[in-house]
């Protein structure tokens, strides 16, 4: 695939974009069972995955197009049951493509293990003592993980911080660990539970937890765009898009707001790749309010050319390998459909995703509003709700959309007529 721009792909059926998006992707048949299929997952597979198993929920794969990431045309996989949302990265990502598209680096591969000791007299003793055996501690840790440092990963520095809380005063070790393709929260956890004796020899404390943290803030992906000005809808809303952006800089609850929506391009990609959105999302709110006041995780500027110019920066933990990125079909799909081939290449595309859909959400409120862009997969869904056939649902939208109406009992009243055969 050498061009994600392919007009009226909305228009194709399923199986027409499927064969269009999976062409030389070289999925394998459980792949291409798993992606096109009922059931994405077999029951013993899915029960080996979690427990209690006694189901699965299916959630549509759409694949944003016209993404141009680091020079190469690139279909994005998103997993999500909210609609507007493959749409609307969709039609950002154009703006971008003429203007070089979208260009992503990250800041390394490393996460924090963190190992708080307690009952500690003399912490800041103690805490010179963690460094004395520095090299002993990391040893210890890299022993753990000989796959992990085989590829040069594996734990490479300490830091320790002393934490004055309300009632005590903590030791807090931070394990720093290179995990590179690998999430690495699993790899990370065992090294921190297996070093607790020997923190606890040193230190003479007790440690209780043992746990990596979320806060992934030297795992930082940036990704940049300019977007057309004309695209956009001219200078009038390029102005608005800023002071949007400003709003949500200045103002909690309206950042809340714009955060979720670069969180629904960011959670559907995290999603089809079978990593953990939980730990993305954590990483991605705490990073916003590091500086002691919530804030946008992107920036919006006008460039001298009077074109739109975009940034992102959220920590990115995700991988390639490990949690159910392996083992779910269906996301060793969405990673052979992005044709992503290491951890950080993965890290790109999703802030790429982020930051097309903020613009997206940004240049609809800035212009005609959120719900013009909803209101057909809107009436969609409350058709649906109201028990529409599905060869009825076209019918009951036009309706709906003429009448500019989408109220649920509008559209059931509409919905029951047809099945009256009114
Ligand atoms: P994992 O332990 O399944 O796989 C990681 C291991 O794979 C590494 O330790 C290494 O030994 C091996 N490996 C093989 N090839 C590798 C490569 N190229 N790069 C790196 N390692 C390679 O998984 P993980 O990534 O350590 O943990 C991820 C899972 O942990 C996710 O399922 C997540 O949901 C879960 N989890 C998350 C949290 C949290 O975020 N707070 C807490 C607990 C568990």
């Amino acid at each position: 695939m050498s061009n994600s721009r392919i007009p009226g792909f909305y228009r194709l059926s399923t199986k027409e974009r499927f064969d269009i998006v999976t062409k030389g992707c070289n999925l394998s048949e459980n792949e291409i069972n798993s992606l096109s299929g009922e059931y994405p997952l077999s029951m013993d597979l899915a029960d080996s995955m979690i427990e209690n198993v006694i189901g699965q929920i299916g959630i549509p794969v759409g694949v944003a197009t016209n993404f141009k990431i680091n020079g190469k045309d690139t279909f994005i996989p998103m997993a999500t049951e909210e609609p507007s949302v493959v749409a609307a990265a969709s039609n950002a990502a154009k703006a971008a493509y003429e203007l070089g598209g979208f260009f992503t680096s990250m800041s390394g591969t490393i996460m924090r293990g963190q190992i708080q000791v307690l009952n500690i007299a003399d912490p800041y003793a103690a805490r010179a003592k963690i460094f004395e055996h520095k090299e002993e501690i990391l040893n210890y840790c890299n022993e753990k993980d000989p796959t992990l440092v085989s590829l040069g990963g594996g734990a490479k520095d300490l830091e320790v911080h002393i934490i004055p809380t309300t009632n005590q005063i903590m030791l807090v070790i931070h394990l720093i660990v290179d995990t590179k393709d690998a999430m690495g929260a699993n790899a990370v956890n065992t090294m921190a539970e297996a070093v607790t004796p020997t923190i606890e020899t040193i230190t003479g404390g007790k440690v209780v937890l043992r746990i990596i943290s979320n806060l992934a803030d030297r795992r930082l992906v940036r990704a940049r765009a300019v977007f057309s000005s004309e695209a956009l809808g001219g200078k009038e809303i390029v102005e608005n898009i800023v002071s949007a952006f400003e709003f949500a800089d200045f103002d909690p609850y309206r950042a809340a707001t714009h955060n979720k929506g670069i969180m629904n391009g960011i959670s559907a990609v995290v999603l089809a790749t079978g990593n953990d959105t939980r730990a993305v999302e954590a990483g991605a709110h705490a990073y916003a309010s590091i500086s002691g006041h919530y804030k946008s995780l992107t920036k919006w500027e006008i460039n001298a050319d009077g074109n739109l110019s975009g940034t992102i920066e959220l920590p990115m933990a995700v991988g390639i390998v490990g949690g159910a990125t392996k083992t779910h079909p269906v996301a060793q799909a969405a990673l052979k459909i992005m044709r992503v081939s290491t951890a950080e290449e993965l890290a790109g595309c999703i802030a790429a995703a982020g930051l097309a859909q903020n613009a997206a959400a940004l240049r609809a409120l800035s212009a005609e509003g959120i719900q013009r862009g909803h209101m057909s997969l809107h009436a969609r869904n409350l058709a649906v709700m109201a028990g529409a056939d599905k060869s009825d649902v076209d019918r009951i939208v036009a309706q709906a959309i003429k009448e500019k109406d989408l109220r649920y009992d509008r559209i059931l009243e509409i919905t029951q007529s047809i099945q009256r055969g009114e």
